[in-house]
Order: C-alpha cells, then sequence, then structure tokens
C-alpha cells in the first residue's frame, strides 16, 4: 500500500480524538495527535531508507524489523509498562497513537503486501492478495492493480474526514442554503406580481 497509509492514519487519529480516546485533547495538543498519527501511520516505511540506501533493495522491506509485528508487540509490551510505572498522561496518548496506527499500517500492507505475523514462531508471509510482477517499473504493479482501488477510497475517505471539520464549510453551505431560499423567495414574489388578479387589480 502506498497512498492509503496517510489517510487511514489521518481518519483513525481524528475518530480517536472524536471519541475522547485521548481524553479531550483540544488547541494545539489536538493537532499535533494528528500530526503524530500521520507520521506513525508511515513510521513502518521508514525502513525504505534502508532498503534503498544501505541494502541496495537485496531484501523486501518487508522482511525488516519496522515491519514485524512481534517488534511492535514488543514496543507495546514496553510502553505499556513505562505508563503503568510513570502514570503519565501524555505518555498513554503518544504510545496509543503510534502503537493503533502502526498497526493499522501492517494490517493494510497485508492485503496486498505480505507481512510476517507469525514470526519468530514460523517465517510464513501472510497476505491477502499476491500482486504479481508485470512491469519492470515494480511501482507500476501496485498501482495498476485492481486493489488499488481500495487506496483511492481511502484518500477519499481522508479528504471527506478533513473538508467535514473545516469551520468554513459550513458558513459556506449556510450562505448556499440562504441564497437558494432567498431565490426562492423572490421567484414566489414575481409569480404572485404576475399573477392575473393582481394585474388587473386597480386601487
Ligand atoms: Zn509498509
Amino acid at each position: 500500500m502506498f497512498i492509503g497509509h496517510p489517510a487511514a492514519g489521518y481518519v483513525w487519529t481524528r475518530f480517536l480524538l472524536k471519541k475522547g480516546v485521548l481524553n479531550g485533547s483540544a488547541g494545539i495538543e489536538y493537532h499535533a495527535c494528528l500530526l503524530l498519527g500521520l507520521i506513525s501511520s508511515v513510521l513502518p516505511d521508514f525502513d525504505l531508507l534502508y532498503f534503498f540506501f544501505i541494502d541496495f533493495k537485496k531484501h523486501t522491506h518487508h522482511t525488516f524489523l519496522p515491519h514485524i509485528p512481534a517488534f511492535w508487540v514488543i514496543i507495546a509490551i514496553i510502553s505499556m509498562l513505562l505508563c503503568i510505572i510513570f502514570k503519565n498522561r501524555q505518555l498513554k496518548k503518544v504510545s496509543l497513537i503510534i502503537i493503533s496506527n502502526v498497526v493499522i499500517h501492517l494490517l493494510l500492507d497485508t492485503i496486498s503486501g505480505g507481512i510476517y505475523w507469525l514470526y519468530p514462531f514460523s517465517g510464513q508471509e501472510c497476505t491477502v492478495f499476491e500482486i504479481r510482477t508485470k512491469y519492470d517499473m515494480w511501482v507500476l504493479n501496485y498501482f495498476l492493480h485492481w486493489s488499488f482501488v481500495g487506496e483511492v477510497i481511502l484518500v477519499m475517505a481522508g479528504i471527506f474526514v478533513f473538508f467535514r471539520k473545516k469551520a468554513a464549510v459550513y458558513p459556506f453551505l449556510k450562505m448556499c442554503v440562504t441564497g437558494n431560499k432567498t431565490m426562492y423567495c423572490l421567484n414566489q414574489i414575481k409569480d404572485i406580481s404576475r399573477n392575473e388578479f393582481f394585474q388587473n387589480k386597480t386601487f
């Protein structure tokens, strides 16, 4: 998956904020949570830097630690223990945002990329749809696969949620509705003035 990750991360973090799971974060904290959610949604893909510049594409980047669920289970356990020991509200929020977004990332990668969910107990790669290599440019194999429609839907959902939040949208819609009502009233007045009764009436 490519473009769907940040969109999914945005929608999910907005959901957490809306449901008050993040203890009513507001103002700068609200936006910081959203930013962290966006970064966390693509966090495992930071291993692409290693893939391109150190590994020189020798191994698929889904075999690297950031894409191994067992690694994140260890991180989750450590952060949970730290939250219990220090009873820190902010640490709890940060852990929840990062871990939940990473889990969503790995689930989405399972659809068409393949994730080693059972590692270290099994080296079996888990995937829903296998994408075969048809084009030399590897990225085209994903962009031109039918499953890419799912990514487009995710992006559209992200755009929808983003604009629904914008306060500017509501006054604009209100203005449209008011304008529409005004036009309707003017038309009614025009129709009444054209009415035969009023045309022939002499006052
Ligand atoms: Zn990934």
